[in-house]
């Protein structure tokens, strides 16, 4: 079954719990005004006792008809209305008051009540209370009573009226409460008519914040955070399509035009040979680039797997540089290798931490004229390894240091183009290093060089 609509949900609550509680207060009610009816009738009823019980006590001596005539006379009600009858213990009537007759009230001696009792004698209820009076010469059964037809009317119909008043006033409260429910939910359909007005093309609208502090507000905020990070990442995939075919149209041209020159009239074995090598060299700057852009899909779309295992870091790092150091010697570059005597363990993926070293390596001899020099050093903390490169190379000015992590950055987009570098090599690293829970950091000062400082865990 399907479940039912919120406000309807909301309107059968809201009926359930005022209906649970008009009848709590109809029941409260009824029992209320049922206690102070028997409240007031008892307490004439014990009156007339102690009355009765005091007349029977005064005139203890005297005759029986002086008895009937003060029972008569000084019961405090007329003696046509007083209920009252009287029994020797040998259950004969001493006394009985008209009104008994009437009310048709049986003349056998009745049970002897603690309590005040409700009795009803064909259509007459009657609040009755029996009680032994006793003199020292004799004994009596005394019952005094008195009708409470009138109250239980009274009590009838408070009752009537609340069965009526009550589906009533349930009936107009659901028809409300469906109203309320309706208005609460309605800056609910203004937030879902805004949503849906959102198109893919236009992500930086935002929903209107409403300013009390409630649950619309924080969900418009929610919203609005969730519209805000969509916007994010969906201008990044735009930038990053825009910036992947922006350089895979750059070595496609060029290739392209070379060959097309080459081809223009006929060439000697040399110049072939120098074309095509130029053209190889150019091929593999572009499958270079395709790993890296085809790296970092992945890694965005979470489907860039590393796989960990333990990792001597020093080992690493003496492979790595022994690899590498033919680079800087082609450049000239005084090449430094500090690595520590032991082994440093760290759970992470060899081939990745290669690259990121080899980013690193690769930047530091690329970016350090002739005769300057490029120093790797590793060291181990209590409970991290930090890799340095550092170079006397052309530096990075300050105001973009932020920068450089980001894809597609150059520094100088000219001269590194030239040299080979998309501006996706540190963000790799970045990317490297934070899956592997470490840091990257960069300080440095323009003409005097750069120092890259990678922290990772040990294990
Ligand atoms: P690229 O492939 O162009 O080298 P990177 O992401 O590796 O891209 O680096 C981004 C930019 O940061 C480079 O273009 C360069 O301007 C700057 N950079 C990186 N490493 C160094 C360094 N060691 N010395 C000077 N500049 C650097």
């Amino acid at each position: 079954m399907t479940p039912l609509p919120i406000r309807l949900r909301m309107t059968l609550w809201y009926f359930l719990v005022l209906a649970a509680g008009l009848l709590a207060f109809a029941f409260f009610t009824l029992a209320a005004l049922h206690h102070a009816m028997h409240r007031t009738v008892d307490r004439q009823l014990r009156a007339h006792m102690t009355a009765v019980r005091q007349i029977v006590n005064e005139r203890e001596n005297g005759t029986l008809e002086a008895l009937h005539d003060d029972l008569d006379e000084d019961v405090e009600l007329a003696p046509d209305l007083t209920l009252l009858e009287i029994w020797d213990q040998g259950g004969h009537v001493v006394y009985r008051s008209a009104p008994m007759n009437r009310m048709h009230v049986p003349d056998s001696a009745p049970k002897v009540l603690d309590h005040p009792t409700t009795r009803s004698y064909q259509r007459h209820s009657l609040r009755v209370l029996v009680r032994n009076v006793t003199t020292p010469s004799a004994s009596y059964i005394v019952m005094v009573a008195i009708p409470i037809n009138d109250f239980m009317e009274a009590n009838r119909r408070v009752e009537n009226t609340l069965w009526i008043a009550i589906p009533l006033l349930l009936l107009l409260s659901v028809a409300g409460g469906y109203w309320i429910a309706g208005r609460a939910l309605s800056p609910i359909h203004s937030m879902i008519a805004a949503t849906d007005a959102i198109h893919p093309g236009d992500l930086s609208t935002r929903l209107l914040v409403p300013r009390a502090e409630d649950e619309v507000r924080r969900l418009a905020l929610t919203l609005n955070g969730m519209l805000g990070r969509l916007q994010a990442g969906f201008e990044r995939i735009t930038r990053f399509t825009a910036d992947a075919s922006h350089e895979l149209r750059t070595p496609i041209a060029l290739l392209r035009t070379r060959t097309e020159v080459l081809l223009r009239r006929t060439r000697s074995a040399e110049e072939y040979r120098a074309a095509l090598e130029a053209n190889l060299g150019e091929l593999e700057r572009t499958s270079t680039l395709l790993e890296e852009l085809m790296l970092l899909a992945r890694a965005d779309a979470g489907a860039e797997t590393l796989h960990f295992a333990d990792v001597d870091l020093t080992e690493l790092v003496r492979s790595t540089t022994a690899v590498t150091q033919p680079l800087a010697e082609a450049k000239d570059l005084t090449w430094s290798v500090d690595l520590p005597t032991l082994p440093i363990h760290t759970h992470a993926d060899g081939a990745a931490l290669r690259q990121l070293l080899l980013v690193l390596i690769d930047n530091a001899v690329k970016y350090t004229p002739e005769h300057g020099s490029v120093r790797i050093a590793l060291d181990a903390s209590d409970e991290a390894a930090i890799l340095e490169v550092s170079d006397t190379g052309i530096g990075i000015a300050q105001e973009i240091l932020p920068n450089i992590f980001d894809r597609f950055y150059r520094a100088d987009q000219a001269r590194e183009r030239a040299a080979g570098g998309a501006g996706l090599g540190l963000s790799i690293g970045q990317w490297i290093a934070h899956r592997h829970g470490g840091t990257i950091r960069v300080q440095s000062v323009p003409s005097k060089g750069s120092n890259f400082v990678v922290t990772l865990p040990t294990s």
